[in-house]
């Protein structure tokens, strides 16, 4: 959609949230924030008339994430595209380590969940993104402005003044910086971040796997990193091999039939023979956690809140928790007569989201460092916890429903979703 003269117009009217980025957490959000009943601009860089880059990443969506997708009207578009998470299979493979020992969760482990509902469904990032802005199009409450950017914010009483690249203005109740890791609207707000850089990266790719996966996603801890295949649709699987900087960029870069067998040399043992499907990438690993993430009048979601190590596919998630949180905060405001945007509010929605995100970023943290290094110190230590997870019923249980975010305090305050 082009911006055009009439964002003049809606220069005048005082939008309740303006939220920068459509990307996967603000599109969500938006559409959330629509259907609410509430008035919603969203700013997006990229054109949505223009040809999306192809975009080789998935995401685990897990069973709390996916209710919100199904109760927003988006999941259904997603079933032809998206395979059943049945299960998470973890084992500890140091280099001289293969194959011992192992833990497998199902949804068995999980109790009182629907026996047809899966752990989670692995998602391309390409329809997931189509099937969003379908979504946001047909919106009635929400305006789309693209490809517009955002360019500063002034905070005025009752109001954040939002001032685009165009030179425009657009007025909101609330801003939301849904803007990602580099998130122009948290630097805006003068917000701080904290964190550290693994000095990893994980090398991607999409594969054909040559024995079916029976939608296990699994992940073997070597003394580099995890390496993990997630299931897709047809016995593929996406991958991820957590290696040094540097190395995973060059094997990204090397054409794909010695990447393959890079690949097969050191992994078929554990996942049969892989055949590399289109193209290689690689991304550095990161954490990145903002130190607040709300300010007068703005609130912050997703990336833009906290980069997170994606081992077990935490990244997106944590997003859509701060998103249900804010929808269902936004919501529970107006029923109760209060103002969107207000101090209070975005207390609430602080006190909601910043812990838990701080919580599993570190926790995330914490499982890199043990199972990433090849110490004889560590390692019992976590045979130990892989033997007690498998063994121990309540433990199984728990690793399983934070595996699914079923449970109170996981899935936050949405756990209706
Ligand atoms: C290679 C890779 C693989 C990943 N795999 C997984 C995975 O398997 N599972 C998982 O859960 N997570 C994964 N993640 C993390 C996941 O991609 C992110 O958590 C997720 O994309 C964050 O979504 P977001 O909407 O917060 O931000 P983004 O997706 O970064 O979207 C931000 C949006 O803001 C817009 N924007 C930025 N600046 C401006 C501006 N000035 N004006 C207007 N618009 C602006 C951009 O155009 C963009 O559309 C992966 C990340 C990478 C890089």
């Amino acid at each position: 959609m082009q911006l055009s003269s009439y964002v003049l117009n809606m220069t005048e009217q005082l939008f309740d949230v303006a939220i920068i980025g459509a990307g996967p957490n603000g599109a969500t959000l938006a559409i959330g924030l629509a259907q609410a009943g509430l008035d919603v601009a969203v700013i997006d860089a990229r054109d949505p008339a223009a040809t999306p880059p192809k975009d080789g990443r998935n995401f685990a969506i897990v069973t709390g994430s996916w209710r919100m997708l199904e109760s927003l009207g988006v999941a259904a578009q997603l079933a032809d595209t998206s395979q059943p998470l049945n299960g998470l299979e973890a084992t500890d493979g140091g280099t001289h380590y293969f194959g011992h020992p192992s833990v497998l969760f199902t949804k068995d482990d999980l109790e009182g969940v629907d026996p047809d509902e899966p752990l989670g469904h692995m998602t391309m990032a390409e329809p997931l993104q189509a099937a969003l802005d379908g979504a946001m199009t047909s919106e009635p409450g929400l305006q789309w402005l693209a490809p517009e950017r955002f360019a500063g914010v002034d905070v005025q009483p009752g109001r954040a003044v939002i001032h685009l690249e165009s030179g425009h203005d657009i007025h909101a109740k609330l801003l939301v910086g849904a803007d990602g890791m580099n998130s122009p609207v948290r630097k805006a707000a003068s917000i701080p971040t904290e964190g550290r850089d693994y000095g990893k990266s994980v090398f991607t790719a999409n594969v054909a796997l040559s024995a079916p996966h029976h939608g296990i996603a699994r992940q073997l801890f070597t003394p580099e990193g995890p390496f993990a295949t997630l299931p897709l649709k047809g016995d593929r699987a996406n991958l991820a091999w957590y290696m040094k900087r540097g190395a995973a960029e060059t094997l990204a870069q090397m054409p794909i039939e010695q990447a393959e067998a890079e690949l097969n040399q050191r992994f078929a043992e554990f996942a049969g023979e892989m055949k590399i499907e289109g193209k290689a990438g690689s991304y550095p690993l990161i954490l990145q956690l903002a130190t607040a993430i709300t300010a007068p009048r703005i609130a912050l979601v997703g990336d833009a809140a906290r980069r997170v190590n994606p081992l077990a596919g935490q990244g997106l998630n944590q997003g859509f928790r701060d998103v249900a949180a804010l929808i269902e905060i936004a919501q529970e405001t107006v029923r109760l007569g209060g103002e969107i945007g207000s101090a209070q509010m975005l207390e609430t929605y602080s006190a909601a989201r910043h812990f838990d995100g701080a919580g599993t970023a570190l926790a995330l943290d914490a499982i890199d460092r043990l199972f990433s290094n090849d110490s004889m110190l560590t390692k019992p230590v976590r045979t130990l916890g892989l033997l007690a997870a498998s063994k121990i019923s309540p433990l199984r249980r728990y690793l399983a429903r934070k595996a699914s975010a079923t449970e109170a305090g996981v899935a936050g305050p949405m756990t209706d979703w």
